[in-house]
């Protein structure tokens, strides 16, 4: 047995703060205030869940470097910053040029003045963020320690998340992008592919553009939809280009959305997006201006929204990444009421502490009265109206639910951010990963003839036939139950979606569990699965068409070109009872492994069509936004040769509807 750990927190979680990151001020009437991390720490240091005494719960950081800003800034900006950060000279041609300067690299427009001492302090955000992020790769910037034990898994900045900031302007209150400079440094230094989730209220901007093109990085942003909201950006279809296409991931959400729908969309949509990333570290930023309270934005969250968001980010990254996580901060403009509650619950859970129930009555006392001052106007507004009660400061940690009415709309909104997650899924996850983790949408009533076909494989045991292949015999098996999937493993080149084949193991036996979804597998006599086919109903996209299914194809990099693929393929649609069904696929240019085929995208395409052409399936002309996005993608459709010719033609005009995406 291990010593008993001399610290009170038993997990291994670790906060950096530094007295130096407060040092700015975007002067009084600036929403961002540093006060607030002041009464962050100090609703911590009150209510027992951190102390700065505590040596095991903190990690010591510094300022980044030149050259570690210059991973992700222009030398041009670096020198712009500092320069502005130097208190102003006299003469009239010093106050004019750095006019120009300031207007030049984002610092003219008001939300972004040029401060004072700035050059540090932003640098001394970055080089948290950068600390952080290296402690938990076990790069020797986050610091040595004694043990491998003693190595922080979990690591809070809550002075990081300046997401906003671009490679040579500065944006949206944020100066110099602390977390794009940290991931860099773990790519430069590592292969890790690293996961960044942002759940601030704002769009991610910055982030997103640092590493657009990246396959190594998946960024997935939450955000307020951008249509009324700056920076303006996020749209579903903002996907990555070039190599990164697939790794950008936007979910605009609409305004007032609450917290069960909120839950609905994270929780459909990250395992999925996780599971096909596969990443070796999560770097999330939890702005809380997502909250109800916030005078900034519209969305309408309470402690319980923020609160699944920050256990599900926890789960993940424990579940994908052997616990690896930073949390940074971000945005959060109720500064007394919101953020220390808010942050206080994001270390409490990565600390393993339970949180109190009631917040200290000493700290009440001294940031009830600051919260009164920066609300003076409007408390004296609500006490004419007689409305008081709904603006008071909370004496506890959760929300009390009667503070927050139902929005109007609340149906409608949560219908728009189901569509805009089934857009999503539809866009950038891979087909065997979404039949795994289907969404918690209501099934679909068209699920019925998937039933008839599952009773028949219960009635009589599924299908069965011996393939005989230049390296052995295979077994092909139609309706796979999940027993039996659980007796197989997986091949180690099978392994296109979830990139791991133990992985990839699993996302089979969740289709398999899946009553609406077929599987048809191939295996070896030993029992090791080499081939699958899927048949899944079609996604929200084809919502409102009876019986559209889709299939998907994988076979082991190890087993390829021995026909096994054209033999599975023609023994998983051989049944009469899919003649009452249209099935399509999609080749999807961004999932396939081509370096590991060594083909051009267009030859894979080729070999693709040919391979379902060989089933009857005809390529179709689609605007469907996946299909038209990329010459080299694919739509591929069979129709049954007994549906009905207005499903047909249904069918066909939803291929080419797709400039109506709100419709979906
Ligand atoms: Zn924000
Ligand atoms: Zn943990």
């Amino acid at each position: 047995m291990p010593d008993a750990p001399t610290s009170p927190i038993s997990s291994r979680a670790r906060l950096i703060f530094s007295p130096e990151e407060l040092n700015y001020d975007f002067g009084p009437d600036h929403p961002l205030q540093a006060r607030r991390l002041v009464a962050l720490m100090d609703l911590l240091e009150t209510s027992g869940l951190w102390q700065s005494s505590d040596e095991q719960a903190r990690l010591s950081s510094r300022a980044a470097t030149i050259e570690e800003l210059n991973l992700i800034h222009t030398s041009d900006y670096i020198a712009a910053v500092q320069r502005l950060s130097i208190a102003e000279g006299a003469g009239e041609t010093e106050t004019e040029q750095r006019k120009q300067l300031a207007l030049q690299y984002g610092f003219g427009d008001g939300d972004t003045p040029a401060l004072p001492d700035m050059h540090h302090v932003c640098a001394h955000i970055a080089g948290g963020s950068l600390v952080a992020l290296s402690a938990v790769m076990g790069l020797p910037e986050g610091g040595t320690f004694a043990t491998e034990d003693e190595r922080p898994l979990h690591v809070f900045h809550p002075a990081g998340g300046l997401h906003h900031a671009w490679a040579d302007r500065a944006s949206g209150f944020c100066i110099y992008n602390d977390i794009s400079v940290a991931i860099a440094h773990v790519l430069q230094a590592t292969e890790a592919k690293v996961l960044y989730i942002d759940f601030d209220a704002h769009h991610g901007d910055g982030v997103q553009r640092a590493f657009y093109d990246d396959p190594r990085v998946m960024t997935i942003s939450l955000h307020e939809t951008g249509r009324y909201l700056f920076p303006g950006t996020g749209d579903v279809l903002e996907v990555g280009s070039g190599l990164g296409r697939g790794y950008s991931v936007n979910v605009p959400l609409e305004p007032f959305t609450e917290d069960d729908s909120y839950i609905e969309v994270i929780e459909a949509l990250l395992h999925p997006l996780v599971t096909s990333f596969a990443p070796d570290v999560i770097i999330s930023q939890h702005g809380c201006d997502t909250h109800a309270w916030d005078p900034l934005t519209h969305l309408k969250l309470t402690l319980r929204g923020i609160q699944a968001q920050i256990k599900l980010a926890h789960q993940l990254a424990h579940s994908y990444c052997q616990g690896r996580w930073v949390a940074l901060g971000g945005g959060g403009y109720d500064l007394f009421r919101v953020v220390p509650r808010a942050w206080s619950m994001l270390w409490a859970e990565m600390s393993e502490q339970a949180l109190p129930i009631n917040l200290p009555e000493e700290w009440i006392a001294r940031w009830r009265p600051e919260w009164l001052a920066v609300e003076e106007q409007e408390v004296a507004a609500q006490q004419v109206m007689g409305k008081i009660s709904a603006l008071d400061f909370p004496t506890i940690f959760q929300d009390r639910p009667e503070d927050f009415p139902e929005q109007p709309r609340r149906l409608s909104i949560s219908r728009s951010n189901r569509h805009t997650m089934g857009l999503v899924r539809h866009m950038l996850v891979p087909p065997s990963v979404r039949q795994a983790f289907p969404s918690a949408q209501r099934r679909s009533p068209l699920a019925g003839l998937i039933d008839l076909l599952h009773l028949r494989g219960s009635a009589t045991p599924s299908r069965s036939k011996t393939l005989e292949t230049k390296k052995g015999p295979l077994l092909l098996r139609d309706f796979c139950p999940p027993s039996l999937v659980e007796r197989l493993v997986a091949d180690s080149g099978l392994q296109a979606f979830a990139r791991l084949p133990e992985r990839e193991h699993q996302l089979l036996l969740g289709i398999a569990r899946n009553p609406d979804c077929a599987l048809t597998l191939a295996h070896t006599p030993t029992g090791a699965i080499v081939g699958e086919v899927t048949l899944a109903p079609g996604d929200v996209w084809w919502e409102g068409i009876e019986n559209v299914y889709e299939v998907a194809i994988e076979v082991s990099s190890n087993w390829r070109g021995l026909g096994i693929a054209h033999s599975l393929l023609a023994f998983a649609l051989e049944l009469d009872a899919l003649e009452d069904m249209i099935l399509f696929a999609m080749g999807l240019s961004w999932h396939w492994d081509i370096e590991g085929i060594g083909l051009s995208v267009y030859r894979y395409r080729e070999l693709i069509a040919r391979l379902f052409a060989s089933q009857g399936f005809v390529e179709y002309p689609t605007t469907e936004p996946n299909i038209s996005m990329e010459p080299a993608n694919v739509l591929l459709a069979r129709i049954g040769s007994r549906v009905d010719q207005r499903v047909v033609s249904q069918f066909y005009s939803r291929m080419m509807s797709s400039p109506n995406l709100a419709r979906l």
